[in-house]
């Protein structure tokens, strides 16, 4: 039988084994020279804006809601289907997330139901650039201008997505990237944050690393009650190569995302994401089977792929069905999309270094699992 097909799998190759290597032999390994050249490079790859790298896109998130300056008595609208993660920094700083569904198609937060979750304690909204297909920037702009709303992007997914020929990151508000080995590229774990205002590094500079700030003659204080999440040079000398090598790790992304809407031609078993146009990056591809109609269990069905050799994913539950969610008096029956989503979704294999026959393997084997039930 063939290998093993993950979902997800880095592309790291011998030179930046080496470079790591070199990194570990230098004897500065923590934040040095690496993270200044890596967000540099970020910096150059998003327009010239102001970058800082972490530890995590989920330190990201947090440190941008900071940077804004929302806490308690504060809320910030979030996607009711995404990672976790979304919704748990808004709680970790002390604001209060509101949920808006998403669409089924694009996954992305439905912008035509976001004015109706606006309060007069709204601060943010922060949609989430689900699988890397961005959301309206426009609309979601132009909103956050009529109502004095920061916009935070969660874009864990979308490090190379093109907004109508733009990067996403190069402009807009705060922007997040996550740099976790399932992501478009990685630093093993990472993430960082593009600002369209450098003056708010400070805060993000103080939270990241102990509240310390030094004077020009070296003089150390510490200016707030900082956490420490600056990136070590080892992750950084990774993200490097990683970034020089995006735009190709997007564009065979892209081709194998092509591959599969051939594959499932006009009579797929199930919801297929949207497509998107070329500036989409293809961090997942998502599908929406019908498990009650088709007579099968989720689970039961990621066990007949698994042996076909196939691990599949799921992404993502709908967040107010969690039990934290839950236990704070969120109810999932109001996010009917987001409630479909969370049950129906399965992530196919998608990374660079799939073959194409990787994907026939696929579509192949998900006919044999549902048989004459698709
Ligand atoms: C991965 C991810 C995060 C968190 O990133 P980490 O680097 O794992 O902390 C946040 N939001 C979304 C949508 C993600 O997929």
């Amino acid at each position: 039988m063939s290998a093993r097909l993950p979902f997800a799998r880095p592309t790291l190759d011998e030179a930046t084994v080496a470079a790591v290597a070199s990194v570990i032999r230098s004897a500065w390994i923590t934040s040095g020279p690496n993270v200044a050249q890596f967000e540099a490079d970020l910096s150059g790859y998003l327009g010239g804006r102001t970058v800082r790298t972490m530890t995590s896109g989920t330190a990201a998130l947090e440190l941008a809601l900071l940077a804004a300056g929302i806490g308690p008595g504060d809320e910030v609208i979030v996607p009711a289907m995404s990672f976790a993660a979304s919704a748990n920094v808004v709680l970790r700083v002390g604001a209060r997330p509101v949920f808006v569904d998403v669409e089924l198609a694009s996954r992305n937060i439905d912008v035509t139901k976001i004015e109706a979750a606006i309060t007069r304690k709204t601060r943010a909204i922060m949609p989430v650039h689900f699988a890397g297909l961005p959301v309206d920037m426009d609309r979601v702009l132009a909103l956050c201008a009529h109502h004095k709303l920061r916009l935070v992007e969660d874009a864990a997914h979308a490090i190379g997505t093109l907004w109508r020929g733009k990067r996403i990151g190069s402009f807009g508000d705060l922007t997040c990237f996550s740099f976790h080995p399932n992501k478009n590229m990685t630093t093993i774990e990472g993430g960082a944050i593009a600002l369209a205002n450098p003056a708010e590094c400070r805060v993000i500079d103080a939270e990241r690393f102990h509240g310390i700030e030094k004077d020009a003659d070296g003089n150390v204080d510490v200016i707030r009650a900082g956490g420490k999440y600056n990136l070590s040079d080892i992750s950084a000398v990774i993200g490097i190569r990683q970034l020089a090598q995006l735009d190709g790790f997007s564009a065979r992304r892209r081709q194998l995302a092509d591959i599969y809407f051939e594959r499932f031609g006009d009579r797929p078993p199930g919801v297929l994401p949207a497509r998107g146009d070329e500036g989409h990056c293809w961090n997942m591809f998502t599908l929406l089977l019908p498990f009650k109609r088709l007579g099968m269990s989720r689970v039961g069905f990621i066990k007949a792929m698994s042996n076909h050799n196939i691990a599949l994913g799921i992404h993502y539950p709908c967040i107010p069905a969690l039990s934290a969610y839950r236990h704070l008096g969120f109810d999932p029956a109001l996010f009917p999309n987001a409630s479909r989503v969370g049950e129906e979704t399965v992530t196919l294999p998608l990374f660079p270094t799939m073959a194409d026959d990787d994907v026939h393997r696929v579509c192949d084997a998900i006919g044999q699992v549902l048989g004459d039930r698709a």
